[in-house]
């Protein structure tokens, strides 16, 4: 190696060590993903689920299907119900699958009874994708409205 080249490299190194050195003392914008969580934007939203208190909970989903209907992505695959015994119409299984969902929001305006809403979970990171496929009621009850979040936690809910 020509002297010029090396001191040539060595002065890359300095100039190299001198960023790592001027960065080690920066406030970071990385965070530790998935042990922290960044919290979402007040107007985010997040995976659609049933209104409900708890799961098990009241709802007021009278089955009307219309969110099914309007969903753009075929992302509402399960929406089944039965006429229960002043024979009107009750949801019996509800299933929302979020990786067809792109959270535009129809199936939520026209729901008539306000039955649903966009959760505020922002951890979307699944190991499989099937655990996207979410049943948030079976058989006339709520199952779930939370996401299986890879952490088990709810990122960024409230
Ligand atoms: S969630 Fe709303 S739009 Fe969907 S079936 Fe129930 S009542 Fe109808
Ligand atoms: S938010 Fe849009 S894409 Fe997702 S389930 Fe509702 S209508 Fe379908």
């Amino acid at each position: 190696m020509s002297k010029r080249g090396f001191w040539g490299g060595f002065w890359s190194l300095i100039v190299g060590l001198g960023v790592t050195l001027r960065a080690s003392f920066r406030k970071n914008v990385t965070i530790q993903y998935p042990h922290v969580l960044v919290p979402v934007s007040p107007i985010y939203r997040g995976p659609v689920r049933l209104i409900s208190e708890e799961v098990g909970g009241d709802h007021k989903c009278i089955g009307c299907l219309a969110c099914q209907r309007i969903c753009p992505t075929h992302a509402i695959p399960i929406l089944t119900t039965k006429k229960n015994e002043e024979n009107k119409n009750v949801p019996v299984d509800f299933v929302i699958d979020d990786a067809l969902c792109c959270f535009c929001s129809l199936c939520v305006e026209v729901c008539p009874t306000v039955a649903l809403e966009h959760s505020r979970i922002g951890d979307l990171a699944v190991e499989y994708q099937a655990l996207l496929r979410r049943e948030i009621m079976h058989d006339g009850t709520i199952t779930s409205d939370n996401f299986p979040t890879s952490t088990g936690k709810s990122g960024g809910k409230s």
